[in-house]
């Protein structure tokens, strides 16, 4: 099945307890595109500054991704400034600068119209509801969102919600989403918005899905060096999707395979910094930390031991 994703291209700037990066390359697109293309081909849709380094087009295009999407335009490119302290799970945005982002106004490839499967990373709601108007075959759209998104367009991203299938979300947004302090009350009450099903990330405790027909939760992959948990989240979800996309089903057992695929990648984009884990990474040892985590999980039923 086909795949695109719209959300952000950015220039990250960087700061955790094991150093930090300027002006890396980044954005909710990006980390999903990279990740997805480790199983399926993906097409970006996303825009930049005049001031994006040509280089990092050309590391994307390298890879299976279609950057026809990725709309240069005059101006500066989309930029996030953020810092994680002794708990990694939480990213404290010190600064947005939305910059190209705020005159953008999304009009997808033909090519991109005819996509089985929809990502709407994060980015502004508002977007994300112009881009899912144009899929309207899309056979499953999942979203992601973030406070910023909460906090400052609540009313469009609710409204965009009603026409999602799956929210990936993590837990602190979700229970802000919802207004409910229970994860599981949380859970109910965005599936009543919208989506029929609900993943929420819960950094290095793992995900859970909450779907009519399933609930599942997995661990996240003990990583013993983090250094740097930016783009976690989108590249569980592109693992996720992509993993979706090569299996062309989306039944609940494929399901729970895309979410180990997703939380695979994850576990590796934060054993460095920006891209830089994802870049030398292989399909050989994304397959060989698949059956490690199968090793994790399994358990033997009560009656095995009488
Ligand atoms: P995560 O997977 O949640 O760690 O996402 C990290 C990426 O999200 C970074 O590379 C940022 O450039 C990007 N980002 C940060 N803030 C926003 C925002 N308000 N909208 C869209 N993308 C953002």
């Amino acid at each position: 099945m086909s795949l695109v994703v719209i959300g952000t291209v950015a220039l990250d700037s960087v700061k955790t307890p094991a150093g930090a990066r300027e002006e890396a390359l980044g954005g909710s697109a990006t980390y999903f595109a990279v990740a997805a293309s480790f199983f399926t081909p993906v097409r970006m849709l996303a825009v930049v500054g005049e001031d994006f380094p040509e280089q990092y087009l050309e590391d994307l295009s390298r890879r299976d991704i279609d950057t026809s999407g990725i709309l240069r335009v005059p101006g500066r490119t989309f930029r996030w400034k953020g810092e994680y302290r002794q708990d990694l799970n939480e990213a404290h945005t010190l600064e947005t600068q939305l910059n190209v982002l705020e005159g953008f106004d999304p009009v997808l490839p033909d090519v991109y119209r005819q996509a089985d499967l929809l990502f709407l990373a994060n980015i502004d709601p508002v977007l994300q509801a112009k881009v899912r108007r144009q899929v309207p075959g899309a056979k499953l759209t999942a979203a992601d969102t973030m406070n910023f998104w909460i906090d400052g367009k609540r009313d469009d991203l609710v409204r965009t919600l009603k026409d999602v299938d799956l929210l990936v979300i993590n837990d602190a947004e979700a229970r802000m989403l919802a207004r409910e302090s229970s994860l599981l009350r949380a859970a109910r009450v965005i599936r009543e918005m919208g989506p029929e099903s609900v993943i929420v990330k819960r950094g290095e405790y793992g995900v859970a899905l909450f779907a009519a027909n399933d609930t599942f939760a997995a661990p996240a992959f003990p990583v013993e060096s983090v250094l740097d948990p930016t783009g976690a989240g989108d590249s569980f979800a592109g693992g996720m999707m992509g993993y979706l996309a090569k299996a062309g089903d989306t039944d609940a057992a494929t399901m729970r395979q895309a979410m180990i695929c997703g939380s695979v990648m994850a576990s590796f984009n934060v054993e460095d910094f920006s891209m830089d884990r994802l870049w030398r990474l292989t399909r050989e040892e994304v397959e060989q930390r698949f059956r490690q985590f199968q090793d994790l999980t399994r358990f033997e039923p009560l009656s095995a031991r009488g």
